[in-house]
């Protein structure tokens, strides 16, 4: 965090003093473990919050260009979401009754248009690759649709 160009001391006076002095003093030195500490308590003592970068303020933000499906699809809750169905379903596509292999879960009633059922159990259900492009595209999956997945093509479908 301190070898970061962006300037995370701007509600601060002297700001950039701060980062030049402070650049200078620990360029190619690192930190002990305590010297850490001390400054995140120094930091916690003048109300700031911790110099982490989140969002727009990190070097690698993009714009927000995620779209906050993807979002909630890395969320724990929706990960525990989606293996409690697989469980549930025992690991068979409810269509074809394939097990095993390449499965996905299904929204019965669409991700987008039904958040407040986004994480109900009943609102789920395991379909293997195939049932879930067919189902999802209205067409049989071949060629190259078989490197279709939920996360490269589906969010926006529905
Ligand atoms: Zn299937």
């Amino acid at each position: 965090m301190w070898k970061t160009t962006k300037n995370h001391w701007s509600n601060q006076p002297n700001a950039d003093e701060i980062k030049f002095k402070s650049g200078k003093a620990f360029r190619g030195k690192k930190l002990s473990e305590e010297h850490k500490n001390k400054i995140r308590i120094s930091i916690l003592k003048a109300g700031n919050e911790p110099p982490h970068l989140y969002g727009k303020d990190h070097p690698r933000w993009k714009g927000g260009i995620t779209p906050i499906n993807t979002q909630i699809r890395r969320t724990m809750k929706y990960k525990l979401w989606h293996s409690n169905v697989l469980k549930r379903d025992n690991f068979i596509c409810q269509l074809c009754g394939v097990k095993g292999g390449k499965l996905q879960v299904d929204h019965i009633k669409s991700f987008s248009q039904y958040p407040e059922l986004r994480f109900d159990l009943s609102n789920g259900r395991t379909l293997c690759v195939s049932c879930h492009y067919f189902i999802t595209t209205d067409r049989i999956m071949e060629g190259k649709a078989m490197f279709w997945s939920r996360n490269s093509k589906m969010v926006g479908v529905r």
